[in-house]
């Protein structure tokens, strides 16, 4: 099934990239495994994947632990100041800070650590209230505060554009992302590059790369569907 599933969202992403004439490269496909097993994630490392998103620091490192270190391990969910030390030397990318002071705390344990921690800003596109993330508005004078700090890197954005049931209703949020990472990036600022935009999920990824996604996060199309206990 996995396998299946695998090959279809490849077979997806590769279309997509051709009908926005972009490379195959140009895309990371991050398999999000959060409440899925072990036994499953190393179903799909066996297809090639090596990029695995999880959204809570306890269940990330639990199987950063148990799997092979070579695993490239993607926190995308809401992190709390005080787990920052949990995980600044486990995931490759934190896709989720959202304010200044969540930075200052990575930076904080990245310099304990002696690393320099690379992460996303994630942005609010729709202006949801249920949703973590800052508003457009606030992203540039947020990235300019976030820059000061040596201990990490600002690589581009991150959203988790709204539940439609039409992916075409997500795409202008793409589109404004990718504008505001490239007027961010014309800016030149110390620490910052601006090449990533981590956007696009399950219902929503083929859009999202027409748009210009660089990472996209699919968990359902690949591991199927979640049950959460309760
Ligand atoms: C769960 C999750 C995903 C994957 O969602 P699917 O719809 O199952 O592909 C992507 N990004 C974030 C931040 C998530 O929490």
């Amino acid at each position: 099934m996995i396998k299946e599933n695998l090959s279809v969202v490849e077979q997806n992403i590769q279309n997509a990239c051709l009908r926005a004439s972009r490379l195959r490269e140009e895309v990371t496909l991050i398999a999000v495994s959060k409440t899925k097993p072990v036994s499953m994630i190393e179903e799909v490392m066996a297809e090639g994947i090596v990029d695995f998103g999880e959204n809570k620091v306890q269940e990330l490192t639990t199987k950063y632990e148990i799997l092979p270190k070579d695993l490239r391990w993607h926190l995308i969910g809401h992190l709390q100041t005080n787990k920052v030390k949990y995980i600044v030397d486990k995931a490759v990318l934190i896709h989720s800070v959202d304010s200044y002071k969540l930075a200052e705390q990575i930076d904080k344990e990245a310099a304990k650590k002696g690393i320099i921690c690379d992460i996303l800003i994630e942005v609010n596109v729709a202006g949801e209230d249920t949703k973590f993330g800052v508003s457009a508005e606030e992203v540039y004078p947020l990235i300019l505060e976030i820059a000061q700090l040596k201990n990490l890197r600002i690589k581009g954005l991150m959203t988790i554009a709204p539940f439609v049931d039409n992916p075409e209703k997500n795409r202008e949020h793409f589109r404004n992302l990718r504008q505001l990472k490239v007027d961010i990036k014309l800016k030149n600022i110390d620490n910052v590059s601006m090449d990533e935009l981590s956007m696009g999920m399950t219902g929503d990824y083929e859009v999202a790369i027409e748009e210009g996604a660089t990472m996209v996060r699919v968990g359902t199309g690949i591991f199927g569907e979640r049950e959460y206990m309760i």
